[in-house]
């Protein structure tokens, strides 16, 4: 393995000052061609940390056409070698969590001891599995013919354009190059403009080990940059997570240019509690399914609670005890539990849900810990967690992605209306359902339609398990060997005659 060429450096401000403006195309760091950037900002603050590259089809244009030209060697690399580089890059990458980590909570405002930090670590952890995986890229033998040797085998499609989100931005990222690189295919990726930063520094630590070309990402905005790398004719499959109406444009694209498309969209995920659950567990449950320590921001969010009448009132307790200990602050603070949102855009978003559910008669806003003192963080875009009680899943705080610190406790009366109330969303992603009671958890899960349904817990994406939705929460999955082979790879029937 070659030495790494750059020096640890944990000062996430130094890093965010000195990396900026530029894209990672070719295995270089190379600023936009017309030489633009915008700025970048610190959420708990509102200050800039440095620039990033504001790239155009330009950009993209140059960026497609490096990928292009490094595929062909790329795909001819044996697969277990690709493979064994992408664990390499892995254990590369272990070495720069507290980095990595620091950055993406700088620019982020995600806290670095609940969320940042074990991103960082999640990354590594999806190139490790990844990397194992180059010997599966099998092909089978058909018996068609006795006469004729029939079999199949599996083939990189080509440049794959990887478009990512924000919230989770290393992770999403991670999940999609490492199965698109061991499968052979080259990368081309446009990051989000929120949290362009901590992804151009992993690409460029990857970029020390994989050859040049292999994967370069560049930074910009929707329609300037992630439109045109979606329609470039050389782009034979676009990997896409964020909203459903992006997703939906990204997919009209990829319709029209005949494409494969992978969307991980929204999700109004559901969790069930009965009456007989373990409360404490199930409580626990909720605030790490809610993903408070992330403000929210997650596609998985448990955003809809339902829980039985006779322990509603118990639970909501319980559960604003523990979400009012939780600790709102600077995200680099080892003490803070809770950091900010993204941008000032999506925190008008947020609190614009929360005052509309205040008004709906009946309902309550249960406002949870509290915002953080101090002149520094005056500036920060800091939002307190709420639990509404007196909602119905009718509601538009139940039907809408909030993507913030806002959870919605529904009580029901029996189990069928449980069941119907979580399957009446336009979303399917995830699902959980708490009980003692095997027999009906073992029913819910055939009956709740989501792609991910888990029983008495509720755990992020785990390299390894298959992870999309149903309905308005997109297609195709990710994160496991099926992914792969039926998301970055097509089956080529071969046949020899052999008459
Ligand atoms: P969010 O609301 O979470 O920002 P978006 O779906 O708007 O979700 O953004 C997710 C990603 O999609 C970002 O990288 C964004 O720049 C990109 N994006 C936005 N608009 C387009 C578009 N028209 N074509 C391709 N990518 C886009």
């Amino acid at each position: 393995m070659s030495q790494p060429m750059l020096t640890a450096d944990t000062d996430p401000h130094r890093l965010a000052r000195t990396l900026g403006g530029r894209n990672l195309v070719g295995g270089e760091l190379r600023p936009s061609h017309t030489g633009r950037t915008f700025a970048v900002f610190n959420p708990a603050t509102g200050r800039e940390i440095g620039q990033a590259a504001h790239s155009d089809a330009g950009d993209v244009d140059d960026a497609v056409a490096v990928a292009f030209r490094a595929q062909p060697a790329w795909a001819a690399t044996a697969a277990r070698k690709r493979g064994a580089l992408v664990a390499e890059c892995a254990r590369l990458l272990a070495s720069h969590v507290e980095e990595l980590g620091r950055l993406v909570a700088l620019e982020t405002g995600k806290a670095l001891r609940t969320e940042s930090r074990v991103e960082a670590s999640v990354v590594a952890d999806a190139l490790q599995f990844y990397g194992g995986l180059g010997s599966e890229l099998k092909g089978e033998t058909v018996p068609f013919n006795p006469d004729m040797l029939t079999l199949t085998q599996r083939e990189p499609i080509g440049v794959v354009g990887v478009i990512i989100p924000w919230n989770a931005p290393m992770m999403l990222m991670a999940l999609k190059i490492a199965p698109a690189l061991v499968a052979g295919n080259t990368v081309v990726v446009k990051s989000a403009e929120e949290a362009p930063l901590a992804v151009l520094r992993v690409c460029q630590i990857l970029n020390q080990l994989l050859p040049p070309g292999v994967l370069n990402i560049v930074s910009g905005f929707g329609p300037d940059c992630g439109a045109p790398l979606v329609a470039h004719p050389q782009v034979g499959k676009v990997t896409f997570t964020g909203s459903v109406e992006t997703g939906r444009i990204v997919a009209r694209t990829a319709g029209e240019k005949l494409i494969p498309v992978t969307l991980e969209l929204g999700g109004k995920s559901p969790m069930i509690v009965m009456d007989d659950a373990d409360l404490e567990q199930a409580v626990a449950g909720a605030v790490s399914g809610m993903r408070f320590t992330r403000q929210g921001q997650s596609c998985t969010a448990a955003s809809r609670i339902f829980v039985h009448r006779a322990i509603h009132d118990e639970f909501v307790t319980r559960l604003k005890a523990r979400v009012d200990a939780m600790k709102m602050g600077d995200p680099l603070d080892e003490a803070t539990d809770i950091g900010t949102i993204i941008s000032r855009g999506q925190l008008d978003k947020v609190l614009g849900y929360i005052e509309s559910g205040r008004a709906i008669p009946g309902a309550q806003a249960h406002e949870c810990s509290r915002l953080p003192d101090g002149e520094a963080l005056r500036d920060g875009l800091f939002v307190r967690p709420v639990i509404f009680t007196g909602l119905d899943n009718a509601s538009r705080l139940a039907r809408e992605e909030i993507f913030g610190p806002v959870t919605c406790v529904i009580a029901f009366d029996r189990y069928e209306d449980a069941i119907r109330m979580a399957n009446d969303s336009d979303y399917g992603l995830a699902a959980t359902f708490w009980t003692r009671d095997l027999k009906t958890a073992l029913d819910a899960t055939r009956r709740l339609n989501a792609g991910f349904v888990q029983v008495n817990q509720n755990i992020v994406v785990q390299p390894g398990l298959s992870y999309g939705g149903v309905k308005q929460s997109g297609l195709g999955r990710e994160a496991s060997l099926e992914a792969m082979l039926d998301h970055f790879t097509h089956k080529k029937t071969v046949i020899f005659n052999m008459n």
